[in-house]
């Protein structure tokens, strides 16, 4: 009798680790979130993890300046700024459990045994440690239904923190070997009194994986320039990799044509050979259109973007606010402008007013980012009135919408003490309030994941400039705050011009409001910045350069 064959369910998941070599901040997320983005045009189903070696539970609670923005995903963690790169190269809407943290694993692995989760037995660094990171990472391919799961290990090997992941890399290895790759991507430097591309810190990176019982199938070369032939080869013997697996990543105009360098080197060629998985054509036509509007994009466009977390020693940063500078650049592509930002400091125009006008003449739009506490702002609050009087494009957005409704309140309505809460708790008009449910958690010190987070649906107002341009009545935005605009003063705000076009569904939330008799006056009190795709702008976004275009 034929026996009947039982069909197999189980689906065949693949994983590639990308580490760091020799220095971190050189690409490491672009080039994992294009690794991504290549494979995802061959059809398959792909999904990012980023793993944050720090002790921090989320990036929340950190310095921008330090740590660079804190991107929010759909399901309201806060997270590092990779996350957004994979968010935009992708084109998905990545969850909570495709980021981690040192600290998020011990808090789980601690509340587990404090609630006999280990069933009494002693819970070691290894292999417990090691078995949370691979079941997250598990966890996050089935929630994408992901063929091919990419997880970026951040800061670069040999780092004491990072040991515990490679770890995880090496017994997820050794449990299927052939479903598991591990992709280095190095820095090559060039120093300036040799001028020759150096090989040797990148062997010592390969040297520091090999004690960790790892093997890189893959190199990436990020560079200055793209590395030659007899480098290589040279990186090829002393890693023990083949030549044919080393690829260039040398700097490039827009983080955008990165696929596109990627796939003439055949990156992913590689990859699926290795990984043994289907191969149809990878289909790149959107990236290569997306490159040709970039280039031919030449009419400059002028847009300031004021704000205070830029400065670290000698250096000016603007990597805490990476979402809203792509907003700005996907929107300008999209209308054919080259974005020209103006990086300006609130600080700056506190200490010397004069120069305020002469700085904000030559722009064409204004932009006030999000942002906390009191430094910068009473700056930012002079910008915005020069923005709503002289009639430039404005976008605010979250801190930028509170202190746009301040800026009314005290010029238009003459309450010359408005404030937020946030900044001034006496004052006799707080127009900018803390939500309820906050009270309790700021009183019991409770800061961590704590403020109102992901997303949320906004209905918008008939007729409003926000309506026509998302062209519906209900959104969905991601957000990321503690304070609320006062209802109590909505009426003679509205009065003075300020209209609020988009609310919560159930009325209580002002989330978008318009200044009316102006070109382009829209704030918003969450961020559309996170959802800004490079294929697809967001419409705020869009709007905004359009008006600026017209100034
Ligand atoms: N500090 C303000 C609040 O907590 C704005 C936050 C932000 O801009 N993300 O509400």
């Amino acid at each position: 009798m034929p026996t009947r064959r039982t069909k197999k369910t189980h689906q065949r998941r693949c994983y590639i680790f990308i580490v760091g070599g020799v220095m971190s901040g050189v690409g490491k997320g672009v080039a994992t979130a294009s690794i991504g983005a290549l494979l995802k045009a061959r059809g398959l189903r792909v999904t990012a993890v980023k793993i944050d070696p720090y002790l921090n539970v989320d990036p929340g609670t950190l310095n921008p300046v330090e740590h660079g923005e804190v991107f929010v995903t759909k399901d309201g963690l806060e997270t590092d700024q990779d996350i957004g790169n994979y968010e935009r190269f992708l084109d998905e809407d990545l969850a909570r459990i495709n980021c981690m943290t040192s600290g998020s694993i011990f808090q789980t692995i601690i509340n587990r045994e404090r609630s006999m989760g280990y069933h009494g037995k002693t819970v070691e660094w290894v292999p417990d440690i090691p078995l949370e990171i691979i079941s997250r990472i598990k966890s996050a391919a089935e929630n994408a239904n992901a063929d091919v799961t990419i997880i970026e290990i951040g800061g670069t090997v040999g780092e004491y923190q990072n040991l515990l992941f490679l770890e995880a890399c090496r017994m997820m290895r050794l449990e299927a070997p052939g479903d598991v790759l591990v992709g280095l991507v190095s820095y090559l430097l060039v120093p300036g009194s040799i001028g020759e591309m150096k090989t040797k810190p990148t062997q010592y990176a390969v040297r520091s994986m090999n004690s960790a019982g790892l093997q890189p199938d893959l190199i990436i070369c990020r560079a200055q320039f793209p590395i030659d032939e007899p480098r290589k080869q040279k990186l090829s013997v002393s890693c023990n990799v083949h030549a044919n697996d080393v690829f260039a990543a040398p700097n490039v105009n827009s983080i955008y044509e990165v696929p596109l360098r990627f796939r003439e080197q055949g990156v992913t060629d590689r990859i699926v050979e290795k990984l043994n998985l289907k191969k149809p054509r990878q289909e790149v036509a959107m990236w290569r259109e997306l490159n040709e509007r970039i280039t031919a994009a030449k009419k400059p466009i002028k847009i300031g973007v004021i704000g205070k977390y830029f400065s670290t020693g000698d250096f000016t940063l603007s990597d805490a606010y990476l979402s809203v500078l792509e907003g700005i650049k996907h929107a300008a592509w999209a209308i054919k402008r080259k974005p020209e930002i103006v990086w300006l400091n609130s600080e700056d125009f506190e200490k010397h007013p004069a120069t305020l006008a002469k700085e904000l003449k030559q722009l064409d739009g204004i932009l006030i980012p999000g942002g906390f506490g009191t430094r910068g702002i009473e700056g930012k609050i002079m910008a915005i009135q020069y923005a709503r009087e002289h009639k430039i494009p404005y976008l605010g957005l979250c801190y930028g919408m509170q202190l746009a409704t301040v800026e009314v309140a005290r010029h238009l309505l003459g309450w010359k003490d408005a404030n937020t809460t946030e900044i001034d708790p006496k004052t006799t008009h707080p127009v900018i309030h803390l939500m309820n449910e906050q009270e309790e958690k700021m009183k019991d010190k409770n800061y961590g994941g704590s403020m109102r987070l992901g997303e949320y649906p906004c209905e918008l107002k008939k007729g409003s400039l926000a309506q026509k341009l998302y062209g519906a009545d209900l959104v969905m935005e991601r957000h990321r705050h503690r304070y609320e605009a006062n209802p109590v003063y909505r009426c003679e705000l509205e009065t003075a011009g300020l209209h609020v076009t988009g609310l919560s569904p159930d009325g209580a939330l002002a989330e978008i409001v318009e200044f009316k008799d102006h070109p382009f006056f829209v704030a918003t009190q969450f961020h559309p910045e996170y959802l800004s795709r490079p294929m697809r702008p967001h419409p705020l976004f869009l709007g905004f350069l359009k008006a600026a275009a017209k100034k």
